[in-house]
């Protein structure tokens, strides 16, 4: 039965908008769902009602939702996971992960909301000094605009809202128009758990009625973007005098030097390379294999690989699902076919369905093939050589993302070197460059962001301002 949703504005579903958004399932093209969209007009009411919106809820209020919403989440996990698979295309394995994720955000939010992270200075500390004392304080912005990408329709959802309420923040989310319903759900629940209407508005519609007047509105103090580096950076020279947050794009490598536990390293490649269909900005969108190990480790791979099973996304055997759509599906087959035509030879998979691609094992890739210089955005294993450590550094350096990375070592020497040498805004030893906490700071740079990070706590940061006052006692 497909749903019929509408877009929320300070709370509340509007009645009326502009056109219907049909929304379809990649792998069946079944109609998932409905959504009415918003218009300019309904644009500025979210933003009229977000900066009027006076009566923050206390740190223990915000705490109280937060932890409503995760427990009203935790107990709908299998209608959130069926879902999100039904309208992107992610297998049941990987979209219940991704609420089990959700969950953990809700619940570090809360957590966060009831921490005062506040300090004190005093001033006598020189010569110049006065007996004072120096405060700080955190505030919430008046409004928040949020806009969040295809492939965690609901995590990446989660980690713009959660830390906004834990500060307070009024938030209106423009979510992918690929993954809607999921977003709109998600709202509604929070709704459900207590949130003030005016703390949350959900717009969808033409990027020149919604995105991009938000996005350039004075009165919003900040966007927090997640998705690709065009749009992120079309943003950055938009939005004026406000605060961004821009989290980008990724080609991250896994590195493998001569040293590695080998089958530790064809797991991690594996899962980095295929896990979430291969749609996650820390991927593994590159493996550079230390030439010496470079057969033991691809024999290896092959084999992990067979296990990733590709197909219908509501089956609860199958391990990689579709892409978000055909056309996505079908680049990466032409990139698949390039590489192929510059000397790289397809191991294993390389077939695609509709929006289905096999997870691909690929061998002797060549350093310049789109498949490896951009990031290529689904299960695709490229398998590169490298001479050494300084090669590898070289070659992981050498693209214009910076996001993550992850090494495969046995050696401490060689492993801080590498966290040394990677300029990335994140590297993991002995696992795969996506590791994190939901938490811990997260976030890459060049290409791949300003160096601002997210995770729960750092984005609260980003959904706050410090005020800084002083008392003579
Ligand atoms: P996208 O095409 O950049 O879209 C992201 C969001 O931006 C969508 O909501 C989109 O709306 C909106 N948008 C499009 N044009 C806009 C404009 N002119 N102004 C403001 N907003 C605009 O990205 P995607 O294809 O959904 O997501 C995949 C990308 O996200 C990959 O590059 C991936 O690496 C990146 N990503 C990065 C991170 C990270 O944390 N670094 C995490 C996840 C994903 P519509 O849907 O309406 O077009």
């Amino acid at each position: 039965m497909p749903l019929t949703l509408s877009c929320l504005v300070a709370g509340r579903p509007i009645e009326s908008g502009g056109a219907s958004l049909l929304v379809r399932s990649p792998w069946s093209g079944e109609v998932v769902g409905e959504v009415l969209q918003a218009g300019r007009a309904q644009a500025n009411t979210a933003v009229v009602e977000a900066c009027a919106f006076k009566a923050t809820p206390t740190r223990f209020e915000r705490h109280h939702i937060l932890d409503r919403a995760r427990q009203l989440l935790d107990g709908r996990k299998e209608f959130f996971a069926r879902l999100i698979a039904s309208e992107a295309g992610l297998c049941l394995r990987e979209t219940q992960y991704e609420v089990g994720r959700a969950c953990d955000v809700l619940r570090l939010a809360g957590l966060e909301a009831l921490r005062d992270d506040g300090q004190i200075f005093s001033g006598d500390i020189s010569q110049q000094g006065k007996s004072r004392k120096i405060f700080t304080l955190r505030e919430p912005l008046s409004c928040a605009v949020a806009i969040t990408p295809f492939n965690h329709p609901l995590n990446q959802v989660a980690h713009k809202i959660a830390p906004a309420i834990a500060a307070g923040t009024p938030v209106i989310l423009k979510p992918s128009e690929k993954t809607p319903l999921t977003a709109l759900s998600f709202a509604s629940l929070l709704v459900e758990a207590g949130l003030p209407g005016p703390m949350l508005s959900v717009l969808l519609g033409p990027t020149s009625e919604i995105a991009e007047p938000l996005v350039q509105d004075p009165r919003v103090d900040l966007v927090s973007f997640t998705g690709s580096v065009a749009v992120g950076k079309r943003i950055a020279s938009t939005a004026g005098y406000k605060r961004v947050v821009l989290e980008l794009g990724g080609n991250d490598p896994l590195i493998v030097l001569d040293d590695a536990d080998l089958d530790l390293a064809a797991h991690l490649a594996a899962e980095g390379s295929f896990r979430n269909s291969g749609q996650r900005c820390t991927a593994i969108k590159r493996i550079l294999v230390h030439a010496s190990v470079a057969d033991s480790f691809t024999a290896r791979l092959v084999e992990k690989a067979k296990a990733y099973r590709a197909g219908d996304p509501l089956d609860p055997e199958t391990r990689v699902g579709t892409v978000i759509d055909e056309a996505a599906a079908i680049h990466l087959e032409t990139v698949l076919k390039e590489a192929v035509a510059a000397g790289a030879r397809v191991l294993l998979g390389g077939q695609r369905r509709g929006a289905l691609m096999e997870p691909t094992v690929i061998a002797q890739v060549p350093r310049d093939c789109r498949m490896v210089v951009q990031e290529s955005f689904g299960p695709l294993a490229p398998v590169i050589t490298v001479q050494d450590l300084a090669d590898a550094l070289a070659l992981a350096n050498s693209t214009a993302y910076g996001l993550s990375a992850g090494v495969v070592t046995e050696h401490l020497g060689r492993a801080i070197e590498a966290v040394k040498g990677l300029r990335s805004g994140m590297v993991n030893i002995n696992d795969v460059p996506g590791y994190r906490v939901e938490n811990s700071p997260f976030g890459g740079i060049k290409d791949s962001g300003l160096g601002i990070k997210e995770g729960v706590i750092e984005a609260i940061k980003c959904f706050s301002t410090v005020k800084t006052f002083s008392l003579p006692w």
